[in-house]
């Protein structure tokens, strides 16, 4: 039986998650060099649409349909099924997302399987014949490889970690039943309530306006947000901005918020401390306006404008709209 390691998908309101693109397009990345197949598992309600999905990036789909997910928080039962699957067809390794439902289902899929799991990962590589999981541990001040003693694993890894990439070819989708019933007591979702003023994606965002201690208050957040309108980008922040009350905990980016992967970052009032670094540093190009010429952010940032946030951000506002007439 050939060797595999499993892309275990994220369905969100119907849709294939975007951290799904990115986990199956890492695992391409290695099968290669691993000589693994590929194979993506979507269980749902209704499967079939984020299954095809699924197959624009892995060549072999497995969909399982499964009403019981509806309405009921996936992560049990998705892990259950997956294991179920298991038993019938081993995988070497499971790749899920390490959003909320990722974590879940890792944890869960870990006791049903006795499998070990490495978290968080920021890059994925394949050495001595096993994956290694490059995971940033001391707030961002190290980088560690690490790798599964045993043969058998399951990898999360974080948003933005990796640029999904459709396969140059699509994938075949196959209806698959691991049959038995469900034995895990199942969570049903009583209420969904949005976040009130939750941020726009900004995991997805192409432009990112952030603002740090320097926009100095929730007044100063209103500037940063007239840039974000002006340029079509999501609004955010430092924790030190976070832990002010001057913004909400879904804006923060670094290591104990979010990473992003925008083509344009735009830091205001933000010093670049590494904890910040490494929730935007592979931002395609990232300027930063700070008033002091030697803050750590003008270390990699492709272009710093030294100077006043205050005048800086309302002016480059105005030329925009000006622009846009
Ligand atoms: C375990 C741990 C986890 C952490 N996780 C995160 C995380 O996820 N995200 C995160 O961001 N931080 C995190 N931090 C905190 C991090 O170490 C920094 O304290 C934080 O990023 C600093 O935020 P800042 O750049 O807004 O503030 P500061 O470091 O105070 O920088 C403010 C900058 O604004 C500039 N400035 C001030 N006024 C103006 C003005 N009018 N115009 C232009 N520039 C101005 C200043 O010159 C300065 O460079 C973490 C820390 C620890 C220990």
């Amino acid at each position: 039986m050939a060797r595999s390691i499993w892309v275990i998908a994220e369905v969100a309101d119907g849709k294939l998650s975007r951290i799904t693109t990115e986990v199956a397009t890492a695992a391409r990345g290695i099968a290669e060099q691993a000589g693994r197949d590929v194979v993506g598992v979507v269980v749902g309600a209704d499967p079939g649409k984020p299954a095809e999905e699924l197959a624009r990036f892995v060549p072999r789909v497995l969909s399982v349909a499964d009403p019981v997910t509806d309405g009921h928080a996936s992560a049990t039962l998705l892990a259950e099924r997956v294991a179920a699957l298991a038993a019938d067809e081993p995988p070497d390794y499971l790749l899920l997302g390490a959003g909320p439902e990722g974590r879940d289902a890792a944890g869960v899929l870990s006791v049903l399987l006795g499998w070990p799991v490495l978290a968080n990962a920021t890059g994925l590589g394949w050495a001595d014949d096993g994956p290694t999981v490059e995971m940033s541990v001391f707030g961002g001040r190290l980088t560690t490889r690490n790798a599964f003693v045993g043969e058998h694993g399951i990898i999360t890894i974080r948003p933005n970690a990796v640029t999904a990439q459709p396969a140059a070819t699509k994938g075949a989708v196959e209806s698959s039943n691991p049959g038995g019933d469900a034995k895990l007591p199942s969570v049903p979702v009583v209420e969904s309530v949005a976040e009130a003023g939750a941020a726009a994606p900004i995991e997805e965002a192409r432009i990112v306006v952030a603002g740090g201690r320097g926009v100095a208050g929730e007044d100063g957040f209103k500037i940063v947000q007239e840039l974000a309108d002006a340029l079509g980008g999501a609004v955010g922040a430092t924790r030190a901005a976070v832990d002010a009350g001057w913004i909400n905990y879904a804006h923060q980016i670094g290591q104990t918020g979010k990473i992003v992967k925008p083509q344009l970052y735009l830091a205001l009032g933000i010093s670049g401390a590494i904890q910040h670094k490494v929730g935007m540093q592979t931002a395609e190009t990232i300027v930063a306006v700070n008033r002091d010429p030697d803050a750590p952010i003008a270390e990699f940032a492709d272009l710093l404008v030294v100077g006043d946030l205050f005048e800086v951000a309302p002016a480059i506002s105005a030329a925009l709209r000006a622009r846009t007439g």
